[in-house]
Parts: structure tokens; sequence; C-alpha cells
């Protein structure tokens, strides 16, 4: 094979290039008719998710949450923000009706890699003790109540069966995670065990996925947010559903008649997802193999990751960075998402940030200009499937709550947006928020509007924790 290759024509192996890329654009197909019949696909997983347990891959998560925050809060509150490769400590002052969030403070810390796939206790121990530094710190300026015990709201970012507002067990880890003795545990236990452990007193007050949490922070700064979505290393959405429409809820009908559904749409899956083979071979590979396929198209944890595959196989079959295949470029999840994006926004003529970024991650130089627009043109193939795709779970969310309607009296839905990918990846934005507004007929583009909430999950947290505090009662 090699000496083919080595005789192919520098013409032939163009050739052959610009075939390759070309069946990975048919197949990351994405017409509107598609996403359309994708949007369907969802809605009819959401209301077999919610019929009943196990019903669906679309988990439909219960998450106690039938009130979201009205902007009475008050007090002090904590929270923690694990989910990604970062993690967060809030502190939030909130002022009640009148002066909203006072103050708040945060330290962030990386999750070591290590304890990404270690033991349970073992990452348990490790936030807990960046929480105890953080708590001391702030200890020298607020001094807390005596006999009053600080309390947390804790944003747990990952799929979690929840028993109560403050207790849910681990269903499965996602997003690079896997820490086998965590599964089946109640996170809030462990926690609370590490936080003796190290010495904190802290009460968990609330469990919330960062989709609950950003509505929650969504809904205290405008009313009309009943759905959240975010697009960061995973990707997850959360909306408010009629209690009534929920077959598997066996408890009491909340007095809001409402009810927040996590609905891990990450694990959705459907016929109709355009899959190439590079995204079979990536989830073939991944730590959690045929789970979370929609996730895998989309969000920020993978969208590098394919796109260095299809380099990989430009380089193997049509010597596309020359005779040798570069050896970088044969190893997983060296090229981030954040770089994909700085490559598709490359304005310069020469594309210099394309060859900056081949040569600095891949050890690849000397490209062509033109070689270096294939880059861009596989970044955006692979930016704008999962734009696209997105764009149809949220017009499923939409089509699901009854709002894919464009109402002439200038009513509008607000979703609340979170997640690096949404933030920093210009280009994908603009693709998601065109294409719902494409789904929805809606040409002015004024029925939606995408609001970021930054970090509005730690404040959600807290806004949970503040409405189910124990200490309510001593405030009212
Ligand atoms: C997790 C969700 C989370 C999402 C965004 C997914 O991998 O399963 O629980 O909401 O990532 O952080
Ligand atoms: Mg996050």
């Amino acid at each position: 094979a090699l000496l083919v290759r080595q005789r192919m024509k520098s013409s032939g192996r163009w050739a052959c290039a610009r075939a390759l890329v070309k069946e990975f654009e048919e197949k990351c197909g994405t017409p509107d008719a598609r996403l359309k019949q994708i949007a369907d696909a969802l809605t009819v997983e959401m209301h077999a998710g919610l019929a009943s347990e196990g019903g669906s891959k679309l988990k439909m998560l219960i998450s106690y949450v039938d009130n979201l925050p009205t902007g009475d809060e008050e007090g002090i509150f904590y929270a923690l923000d694990l989910g990604g490769t970062n993690f967060r400590v809030l502190r939030v002052e909130l002022g009640g009706r009148e002066r909203g969030v006072v103050h708040q403070e945060f330290a962030e810390a990386s999750i070591p890699p290590a304890l990404m796939s270690g033991s349970s206790d073992a990452l348990f121990d490790y936030i807990a003790e960046k929480l105890a530094a953080f708590v001391a710190d702030e200890e020298r300026i607020y001094e807390q109540p005596a006999g009053k015990e600080r309390e947390l709201g804790f944003t747990f970012s990952f799929p979690v069966m929840q028993n109560s507002i403050n207790s849910g067990t681990l269903i499965r880890w996602t997003k690079g995670f896997s820490i086998d003795d965590a599964v089946g545990q109640d996170v809030v236990v462990e926690i609370t065990k590490a936080l003796k452990r190290k010495g904190v007193d802290m009460r968990v007050a609330a469990l919330v996925n960062d989709t609950i949490g950003t509505l929650a922070g969504g809904r205290h700064s405008n009313p009309d947010v009943s759905v959240a979505v975010i697009l960061g290393t995973g990707s997850n959405a959360a909306y408010v559903e009629r209690a009534q429409a929920i077959p598997k809820w066996h408890g009491p009908l909340p007095k809001s008649g409402e009810m927040a559904i996590n609905m891990e749409w990450g694990n959705f899956r459907s016929s109709h997802l355009p899959l190439t083979e590079y995204d079979s071979a990536m989830d073939a590979e991944s730590l959690n193999p045929g789970e979370q396929i929609f996730e895998k198209l989309i969000s920020g944890m993978y969208l590098g990751e394919v796109l260095r595959r299809v380099l990989l196989r430009l380089a193997e079959e049509t010597c596309f960075f020359g005779d040798e295949v570069p050896a970088k470029l044969k190893s997983p999840f060296i090229l981030r998402t954040p770089e994909m994006s700085a490559m598709h926004h490359d304005t310069s003529a020469d594309l210099k940030v394309v060859d900056d970024k081949l040569r600095s991650i891949l050890e690849i130089s000397h490209t062509s200009l033109k070689k270096r627009r294939v880059v861009v043109e596989l970044c955006d193939i692979t930016a704008s499937r999962g734009a696209r795709l997105a764009a149809a779970g949220i017009f499923g969310v939409l089509k699901k709550t009854g709002k894919d309607v464009v109402k002439d009296n200038g009513e509008k839905t607000i979703i609340a947006m979170d997640g690096g990918l949404f933030e920093h990846y210009t280009e994908y934005r603009k693709c998601l928020e065109k294409t719902v507004f494409e789904l929805l007929g809606d040409t002015t583009g004024s029925s939606v509007v995408f609001q970021h909430y930054n970090d509005g999950s730690g404040i959600g947290a807290a806004l949970l924790a503040a409405s189910h505090s124990l200490y309510l009662e001593e405030k009212l």
C-alpha cells in the first residue's frame, strides 16, 4: 500500500482528498427535513421517558424542583459546581426581591485527570479539600452565625436518579469521567462524608444538574425562562413540564402544577442522526461505547476529536500532510475544540492561525494554503452538523411544550444557555440560532431569545439551596 501511495501522483492524491472530504460532508448532511424528523423522534422519546422509568434512552429525570426561584431568596449560600474539566466553588449573597444577587465570590480549580478515573473517595476528598480552603479563606471576612450550618447547592452535571431535592444516585458517568465505585452511590452521601473527613461543616440543601441550575438561575433573572440548554464539554437540556404530563411521577401533585425535568438529551439516539464511520469508531473507543450518541455529535468534548479522525484518514489515504503520517495526529483527543474553533474563525488571508495550530499541536509544518482551506472546511462541516443537530433538539423541546408556534403578539420564549461551546464558538452559536429560527419558520428571528447566563448553574444551585434551606422558617 505504501508503494502505491508513493507512486500516486500528487494530482491523484488531491482528487482522493477531495473525494474523501465530499463523502464526509454528504454523510454529515442535515437538511431541514431530516432535522424535523429528528425533532419529532426526540418528542416521541420525551413522551416515552416521562411515561415510565426506563421507558426510553432519554431518562427525562425528575429534578424535585417544582418551584423555580421567585426572587425572594435571601441569605448566604454556597454552591459547588462539578461537571467538566473544572469545578467551581461559589459563595452567593442573596438579597431578596429588592436587591437580588448582592455579592458573589468564587474559586475555580481543575480536576487532575487521574482523579477522573480513580476512586470515589479520592475525587470527593479533593473537592472537599478545595471547599475547605475556600471556606477557611472567607471565614476571615464573614462570620457564620453560631449554631447555623452553612448550606450548599451542589451542581453535579451527570445523570442522577433523584430521590428528593437533596439526594440521588449516580446512574453513570459521562464526559471522560469513569469512577466505577461511585456509580449507584448517593452523591450527597459521598460529598457529605468527604466534607466531614475534611472538617467542613456544611449541609447539602439541593442537588441539581447543571441544566436545572441554569434553568433556576435564568428564571431568577427572567420569569419567562422555561428551557435551559448546556453546550459545553457535554450537552443537555432541562425544561419545565406540567406535572400532569409526567405519568411516572407518583408523588403528590406540586402546588405549582409543574416540575423541572432534566432530559439528559445527550443520550438521545435515532436512526435519523447522520452518523459517519468516524463517529462510530470514536464511540467504540470511548469510555462509554453506545451511550451519549447525541452528545458525541454536538458537544465540545468530541468535535475536535471527530475532526482529528478525518484529518488522520486524509493523511493515511492521500498523504495529505506528506508521505509520513504525522505521529501526533494519531493521538486521541489531542485536537481540542477550542483549537478547532480558533482555526474555524481564522480570517487572515493566508490562514495563519490554521498554520500555527497545525504546527504547535500536530507538528505539521509547511502546509499549502489550499490544504489549510480544506482544514477550515472540515471544521465547518463538523461544527455545522453539531450546531444544526443541537438546534433540532431545541426545536423538539419547543414542540413538546407547544412553544413552536411563532406568536404575532411579540411573545418570546427565552432559553437560558450556558457552556463553553455556546459561549466561545461563535460560528457554532450563530449556526445553532439561525437553524432554530429556520425550523420554526420564524423569518424575523424574534420568537426565541437565546440568553447566555454565565455561571447560571452555580447561582441557580445557590438559589435552590436557599429555597430548600433548613432555616427558611426563621426568615419568613
Ligand atoms: C451530562 C449531563 C450534563 C451535560 C452538560 C452530560 O454529559 O450527562 O448531566 O447536564 O453533560 O454538562
Ligand atoms: Mg459547567
